[in-house]
């Protein structure tokens, strides 16, 4: 019961409270009224009493005024006396009908007043008689009926009767009197009693309705208070479901939705606490490596020059070798036989070789020199390529098979140099006693040209095709086909200058296709 008054709420508790308060009110209303209606009929009834005791007189008046006007007319004969009489005699009998009429409401006064007026009457008729004797036979005659002494004996009944009536109206008004009293009496009682219920009652669920709201509201205060110092994380557990209840169990889910945003906000602003270490590390990683970067541009430049000044000089040497080599063929041409011919001729062979050698090494340095790209049309270069490499391709009886190349941005010398060594190797490479059909093609993919140059020559085996694009990496020998292992490497550096890949899709007798790609 105490449970499922907790779970009322505060608006419940006031609505019943209050209506229970509104009920003791109307019931001492009510009781109030009956009383009050109770007392005002008892004292009507006692004044009805009072009007009938005073009629009774009224008509015991009359009827001595009657009797003595009577007496006066027989004695003196004088009409001022009859006068009287009749005027009394008038209202007399109003008189009795208004007695009948207060006294209707109890039978047995009804019965009394009944035998009143009978008697009235008679007593009226034996006036009237003695009058008429007076006025017709004389003042001894009517004398005579007065001294008999009947008149009197109905007098007396008359007196009797009244005095009957009255005792009544007076035993009525005796009991009457004691009833307004012990109604106030009673309403006293009742209103006391109910004034104590509804005290009791309004204390009682007053007390109830302030506990419901300032216990609770006190705790929340408390808890507020405490959460206001700081502590996010202390519970104001109000076991209640009513409207305080459900305020702090609101407050609550506000401080826990608080707790989670400032654990974000924390982790937020660990993680820009984290991002400003990140950003201040790489800014001096970029100063870092800006800093390598200069230094390996000069380094780079250095050894550029390095490579030049030494491939150049290393030139000179060779030369020499290559000259000394001829003087010493063409001066002993008589002594040296077959062999020594063949040790001058290999070194002569070597030495050009080295010569192809530093001179690959040279263009491999001179990559990416040129400073500025320009627009290239892919499919002139690959016409003037085609015309230069014209008397290879007339002896191998190469076949093209070029279709729609595009314009593209690069820089010019290191891209037909690229064109160059891809269709180079492919006529190169062929297979023995097969002309060589070199297809070139070029297609769109995402934010690149896809370059393909098919051949149908040697083909690679997978193992090597990483390799191959690395520099002097070659996989023949050169008596079956000279070469320096330098153009791959030269193709893959073309290609990283202009920000694509390079790639060999190849089956060894089946023919290779090399793909890169270029920068739309
Ligand atoms: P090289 O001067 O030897 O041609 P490259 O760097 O151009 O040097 O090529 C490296 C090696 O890759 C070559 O020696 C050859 O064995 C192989 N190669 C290159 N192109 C082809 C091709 N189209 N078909 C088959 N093998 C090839």
């Amino acid at each position: 019961m105490n449970r499922k008054f907790k779970n009322f709420n505060i608006s419940n508790k006031l609505f019943w409270g209050f209506t229970l308060i509104f009920l003791i009110l109307v019931l001492t209303i009510i009781t109030s009224f009956s009383y009050s209606n109770k007392i005002i009929k008892s004292t009507q009834l006692i004044s009805h009493t009072h009007e009938v005791i005073k009629e009774l007189a009224n008509i015991e008046t009359l009827l001595i005024d009657l009797e003595t006007s009577q007496r006066g007319y027989i004695i003196t004969g004088k009409e001022t006396y009859l006068e009287t009489y009749n005027n009394s005699l008038k209202i007399f009998d109003d008189k009795i009908s208004a007695l009948r009429k207060l006294t209707i409401d109890n039978p047995s006064q009804t019965k009394r007043i009944g035998l009143l007026r009978r008697l009235t009457k008679s007593k009226l008729k034996d006036l009237q008689s003695t009058i008429t004797l007076r006025k017709e036979v004389g003042f001894e005659s009517a004398k005579k009926t007065i001294v008999d002494d009947s008149g009197k004996d109905i007098m007396d009944a008359i007196r009797a009767l009244l005095s009957n009536i009255e005792n009544e109206e007076t035993r009525l008004l005796k009991t009457r009197n004691i009833e307004p009293n012990e109604t106030k009496e009673k309403n006293n009682v009742a209103l006391i009693a109910l004034l104590v219920i509804s005290t009791a009652a309004s204390t009682l669920i007053g007390i109830a309705i302030s506990r419901s709201i300032t216990v609770p509201v006190n705790a929340l205060i408390q808890g507020v208070k405490v959460i206001g110092k700081g502590d996010l994380k202390h519970n104001i557990r109000l076991d209640t479901n009513e409207e305080i209840g459900q305020l702090s169990h609101a407050f609550e889910e506000m401080i826990n939705k608080l707790i989670s945003n400032s654990a974000s906000k924390d982790l937020l602003e660990n993680e820009i606490e984290a991002r400003k270490k990140t950003e201040l590390e790489l800014t001096s990683t970029k100063s870092r490596i800006e800093l390598y970067a200069r230094n390996l541009e000069q380094k780079n430049k250095e050894s550029e020059e390095f490579v030049y000044i030494a491939s150049h000089d290393l030139q000179e040497p060779l030369r020499t070798i290559k000259g000394f080599t001829e003087l010493l063929k063409i001066e002993n041409e008589e002594i040296l036989n077959d062999e020594s011919n063949s040790y001058l001729e290999f070194i002569a062979q070597s030495s050009n070789r080295m010569s192809e050698l530093i001179k690959g090494l040279l263009d491999y340095g001179r990559i990416g020199q040129e400073k500025k790209q320009i627009k290239i049309n892919c499919d002139e270069f690959i016409d003037s390529i085609q015309m230069d490499l014209g008397s290879i391709i007339d002896e191998t009886g190469s076949t093209f098979i070029v279709e729609k190349l595009p314009i593209i941005r690069g820089y010019k010398t290191e891209i037909r140099l690229l064109f160059q060594n891809l269709i180079t190797n492919a006529i190169k490479y062929h297979k023995t006693g097969i002309k060589p059909i070199i297809q070139i093609s070029a297609k769109k993919k995402n934010d690149t040209w896809q370059f393909s140059f098919k051949d149908n020559g040697l083909g690679i085996a997978d193992e090597h095709q990483e390799r191959i694009f690395k520099l002097f990496q070659r996989l023949h020998n050169k008596s079956e086909y000279t070469g320096t292992g330098i153009g791959l490497a030269h193709c893959r550096k073309i290609v990283e200058l202009h920000e694509g890949e390079i790639w060999v899709e190849s089956k060894l007798g089946l023919g290779s296709t090399f793909h890169f790609t270029l920068k739309l």
